[in-house]
């Protein structure tokens, strides 16, 4: 089974991934990270882990692994 991993330290929040997921899976956190972006979550229920978040992404924050 894959898993998708968010590195929220890495995000910006400009949320290209949010618009890009088919199934909606994503959102911006209300909680900001050390530098003061509301990272990308994920509703791990509605991922499919097709990858185009990591495609997307300009900051590298998506990692898709093979368990
Ligand atoms: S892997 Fe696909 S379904 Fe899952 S969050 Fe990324 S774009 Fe959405
Ligand atoms: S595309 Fe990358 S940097 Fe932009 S909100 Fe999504 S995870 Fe964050």
């Amino acid at each position: 089974m894959a898993t998708l991993h968010i590195n929220e330290e890495r995000c910006k929040g400009c949320g290209f991934c949010v618009m890009s997921c088919p199934k909606k899976a994503l959102s911006l956190a209300a909680r900001p990270n050390t530098a003061g972006y509301y990272p990308a979550q994920c509703d791990d229920e509605k991922c499919i882990k097709c990858g185009i978040c990591y495609t997307v992404c300009p900051d590298i924050v998506f990692t898709i692994t093979e368990d």
